[in-house]
């Protein structure tokens, strides 16, 4: 869409371009109030979509993708908290041998 860049949403400022995450619309751009779900009082409920819609199939495939991206991300979390756990025995274990061996 061609947007002139004087766009002004309904509380005054320039609306923000932002990227839309649910499951019928994810990836599609929207233009949006800056101040929409921030503390700001005055802030409007200014939307417009900037993309056009995406085919269903795109959207299956980024649905798809975004799963697994989510997934990793999960298990790298998971990964890392191992690593810091095994790392916190190692230590205590270390600490224990020098207190046995020293006594
Ligand atoms: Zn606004």
């Amino acid at each position: 869409m061609n947007y002139n860049r004087r766009l002004v949403c309904l509380c005054g400022t320039p609306p923000i371009l932002k990227i839309s995450w649910t499951n019928d619309n994810s990836g599609r751009r929207f233009l949006g109030c800056r101040h929409y779900g921030s503390s700001f009082q005055n802030s409007c409920k200014f939307f417009d979509w900037y993309d056009l819609e995406f085919p269903s199939q795109a959207n299956t495939v980024i649905l798809g993708l975004l799963k697994k991206t989510n997934k990793q991300e999960k298990q790298l979390k998971c990964r890392r908290m191992l690593k810091l756990i095994l790392g916190i025995i190692l230590i205590c274990n270390v600490i224990l041998f020098f207190y046995l061996v020293c006594r």
